[in-house]
């Protein structure tokens, strides 16, 4: 177990990588914790965890809502949790999101930690102290930016997921490699038939770049000013994506990026066998690359990015395979970017 700890600008954060679920006791007192964990994480990992204060919530990005904030809460209120009981997220990015939101503003505000069970929680959604529920149909509406004082990374916890779920976690492994990191690129590249088949140590790897990647940018620009940014590499479009097809997030990533490259072929010269090599790569890892949606539906969906700054988007591009930039693009241009996609 390797145990790490990151100085955020409000917080530290202790990572403890390649520990066990079943060491959580070592770490946290259970008398001053109260966990929450999803109805599927429970059934399959769940025993691990007898005579912890628990509280289950259903399952699904259809439940990232206040209504489970709210449920979360009345659970704390149950076990009289106080300012000093520490909330423990178990589960997927719903998970650790919405537990990340509730502790923050039960009492306002009591420590919180995560034990990410998927691999995108691992290598995404646990890092960077983003956490939040959806409102209506706008995803992510409601949040706050404040970090967890651990998370517990159990290699082991995401080889329970089903195969559909499998796939999406790759898509931000593929985007830290693209933005920073050419040789994760490569590892990717030689250790595919690996991963894909679930091997531990190639996943420890994966897992462990990661998390450094994500974290180096967040200790930056932890309130996304500059290089956090780049973590949106593939998302702008992505997102649109994912909206219209009602695809996983992993997926409209996917396509999101190689239309990024394509850009960045077009607007920072990106040689165009970099853009041959990322698609190859995606489609190894059984995501998709082509990007069939409606142009002008993902426009307008474009036009009320966050990310947008009057008349431009500050879209991620690549110089080169594991170097981004961000590029002021104005609105009229990208309709012509897509256009020619
Ligand atoms: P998820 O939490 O919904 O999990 C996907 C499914 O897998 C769920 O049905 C869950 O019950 C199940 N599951 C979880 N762990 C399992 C395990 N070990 N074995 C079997 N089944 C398991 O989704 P996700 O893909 O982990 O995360 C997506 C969410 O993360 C989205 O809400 C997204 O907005 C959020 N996210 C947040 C950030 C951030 O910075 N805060 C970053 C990326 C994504």
């Amino acid at each position: 177990m390797i145990k790490e700890t990151h100085r955020f600008q409000q917080q530290e954060t202790t990572y403890l990588l390649g520990e066990s679920l079943l060491q959580l006791g070592n770490h946290i007192d259970r008398n001053r914790a109260v966990v929450v964990i999803d109805e599927n994480v429970e059934r399959h990992h769940g025993y691990h965890l007898h005579n912890w204060k628990k509280i289950v919530v259903q399952a699904g990005e259809d439940v990232k809502n206040m209504a489970t904030v709210e449920k979360i809460i009345d659970g704390l209120a149950a076990f009289e949790a106080d300012r000093k009981t520490t909330l423990v997220g178990i589960g997927g990015g719903m998970i650790t999101d919405v537990a990340g939101f509730a502790a923050s503003i039960y009492m306002r505000g009591i420590p919180f930690g995560f034990v990410p069970t998927t691999l995108l929680a691992q290598v995404d959604a646990s890092i960077g102290g983003k956490n939040g529920v959806s409102h209506g149909k706008h995803k992510n509406l409601l949040g706050i930016i404040r970090q967890p004082s651990f998370i517990l990374f159990d290699y082991a916890l995401p080889l329970t997921m089903p195969d559909e779920e499998w796939h999406n976690g790759f898509a931000e492994i593929i985007k830290y490699a693209c933005i920073m990191d050419a040789p994760l690129f490569d590892y990717l590249e030689v250790n595919r038939e690996k991963a894909l088949s679930r091997d531990v140590a190639v996943l420890q790897h994966l897992v462990e770049r990661s998390v450094a990647a994500k974290t180096k940018v967040v200790l930056e620009d932890e309130f996304e000013n500059g290089p956090r940014r780049w973590l949106n590499f593939g998302h702008t479009l992505g997102h649109a994506v994912e909206k219209l097809e009602h695809i996983a997030h992993g997926k409209a990533v996917a396509i999101g990026m190689v239309a990024a490259a394509r850009f960045s072929e077009k607007l920072m010269a990106l040689p165009q066998e970099q853009t041959l090599r990322l698609i190859r790569l995606i489609s190894d890892y059984h995501l998709p690359v082509a990007f069939t949606s409606d142009k002008e539906a993902v426009f307008d969906i474009f036009k009320l990015d966050k990310k947008r700054d009057k008349d431009a988007i500050h879209f991620v591009l690549l110089e080169e395979i594991g170097k981004a930039t961000t590029l002021a693009v104005p609105i009229t241009e990208l309709k012509q970017l897509m256009e020619e996609l």
